[in-house]
């Protein structure tokens, strides 16, 4: 008998129906003895409405009162799904993020977690009940509920596994793994068996929205193992743990997209220490992240920065890089919102130095301009046109044959 983590998305409970599926998997699982600590995230889409209406409403945000707000649609799922657990017979209390222990610093919308406290999930582990929790938030250090960041609800989920020990961190989801593309956009994508966190990583950081990046960085770090499966067909899905000797390194894994984010280009600095520190500096100190940077060679003693945000932090960058071009001796900063990323992610890609040149290739043949690289040992990516992209992960997902044996 071990204990299992059990994480369900929005499509997952998206309605009556769904959540009574769900419960009865649940109900199945408890028949095999395991115990089950369940997180769920909001029914469909739930917190993009909460969050239209916050905009409906107002075109402020007090980042607290958005964490108030969108922290309610988890509430709803809790709740709903005890309900549907009490109607099969099986004991189930639901549980807010506060009151699940999860303890956050204070940064609102994208809170971090900096403590577990689960006492509360141990004692109804201990009465035979199967707890309930609403993901995607947590309460800070000064007491205020907080939320994780869009798709929280898989770091929530990760958290517990760690904190409980669970033998398994089951992310249930409506596709049956992680594929080689997102299957959305190539319906040939593969369904990829086993990944390991490295690939993972790579994965989520560019665009395969499947699990959240942070997620996929505490499961690491704190060896949680991940099965990514459907609440739909409930078959075995993807494994991500750590790599295996055995296992079989594919050159490229999966081609990922990713048009969420925005290129800002601060144009004409002084190519000399420092300018670089001084920017960046600056940026990281409002919490904001910065993806992709290319330095462009200097002309004349200048130089152009170009670096990549998410575009829902655009606007925040431009007033940080407007505010700091003076002191930087800066002669403008210029946006664009149309880019888009297209990437390779392989393990093999270590020992296979030929991916990149096919990777250009392919685009060029496409007649799609490369404007950004950027690369890892195990990724290569390029930033294009936004609405060349899925043409782009088609091309490449053709050219590097990652689909089904037909
Ligand atoms: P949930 O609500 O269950 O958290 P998400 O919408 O966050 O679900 O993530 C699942 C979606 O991720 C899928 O519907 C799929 O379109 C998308 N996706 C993107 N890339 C991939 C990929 N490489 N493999 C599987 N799914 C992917
Ligand atoms: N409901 C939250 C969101 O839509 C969290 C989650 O689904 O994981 O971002
Ligand atoms: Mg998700």
């Amino acid at each position: 008998m071990g204990l299992v983590v059990h994480k369900y998305g929005g499509t997952s409970l998206g309605d009556a129906d769904r959540i009574r599926a769900v419960a009865d998997h649940i109900a199945r699982t408890r028949r095999t003895g395991d115990d089950v600590v369940v997180v769920v995230s909001a029914m469909g889409k739930t917190t993009d409405d909460l969050l239209r209406l916050a905009n409906d409403v107002s075109s402020v945000h007090p980042p607290r009162e958005l964490d108030m707000l969108a922290t309610v649609g988890e509430r709803i799922s809790m709740a709903l799904l005890c309900m549907a657990l009490a109607d099969r017979g099986v004991q189930a209390t639901s549980f807010t993020g506060s009151q699940a222990g999860i303890i956050t610093d204070t940064d609102h919308t994208r809170a971090k977690i900096v403590d577990v406290r689960p006492d509360r999930l141990l004692a109804a582990l201990a009465l035979g009940q199967v707890p309930v929790v609403a993901g995607f938030q947590g309460v800070s250090t000064d007491r205020d509920v907080t939320t994780l960041g869009r798709g929280g609800s898989d770091v929530t989920a990760v958290a517990l596994a760690a904190a409980l020990g669970a033998s398994v961190c089951e992310i249930y989801t409506d596709v049956t793994g992680v594929f080689s593309a997102d299957p959305r956009v190539v319906p040939s994508a593969r369904r990829l068996p086993k990944v390991s966190f490295d690939e993972m990583l790579e994965i989520a950081a560019s665009g395969g929205r499947v699990l959240m990046l942070r997620s996929v960085e505490y499961a690491k770090t704190h060896s949680v193992r991940l099965h990514v499966r459907s609440s739909f067909t409930w078959e075995p899905g993807t494994w991500i743990a750590e790599e295996e000797p055995a296992m079989e390194q594919a050159i490229v894994s999966a081609v990922t997209d990713d048009t969420s984010e925005a290129k800002v280009t601060v144009q004409g600095v002084p190519d000399r220490p420092g300018i670089a520190a001084q920017l960046f500096g600056t940026i990281a100190e409002r919490s904001i992240n910065v993806d992709m940077i290319v330095q462009n060679t200097s002309d004349a003693g200048l130089t152009d920065i170009s670096f990549t945000v998410a575009r829902e932090d655009l606007a925040a960058t431009m007033a940080v890089c407007r505010e700091v071009a003076p002191a930087l001796g800066a002669a403008g900063v210029s946006s664009d919102d149309g880019i888009g990323r297209v990437s390779l992610v392989g393990a093999g890609m270590k020992s296979h130095p030929g991916v990149t040149a096919r990777m250009f290739r392919t685009l060029a043949e496409a007649g799609i301009n490369i404007e950004m690289i950027s690369t890892s040992s195990i990724r290569i990516s390029c930033v294009i046109r936004a609405d060349r992209v899925e043409e782009a992960v088609r091309s490449l997902h053709g050219a590097f044959e990652l689909g089904a044996a037909s």
